[in-house]
């Protein structure tokens, strides 16, 4: 749809905005509640996202994606798991 793709850019910003989900750098716009899942380009539905998380996230709902992201914890970037 047209409308929806002039939508996109116009809140094409979110891209340079940081990932919502891990703090980290943006670089796509993610759908809070997926497009699949009846969400909609309207602003209040989307958020910068690292490429990372909006493949992670995908179709799940918001809330089972952050119990997802609780039980299986992404470490910190240079966390070394065999230091004592
Ligand atoms: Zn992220």
């Amino acid at each position: 749809m047209i409308a929806a793709v002039s939508t996109l850019k116009e809140y094409g910003y979110l891209r340079v905005d940081p990932c919502a989900w891990c703090g980290g750098p943006g670089g796509t716009i993610d759908h809070i509640t997926a497009r699949a899942r009846g969400g909609t380009h309207s602003p209040d539905n989307l958020t910068g996202a690292c490429a990372a998380c909006n493949e992670a996230k995908g179709l799940w709902p918001l809330l089972v994606f952050m119990l997802l992201r609780a039980w299986v914890p992404v470490p910190p970037a240079g966390h070394n798991n065999g230091g004592r």
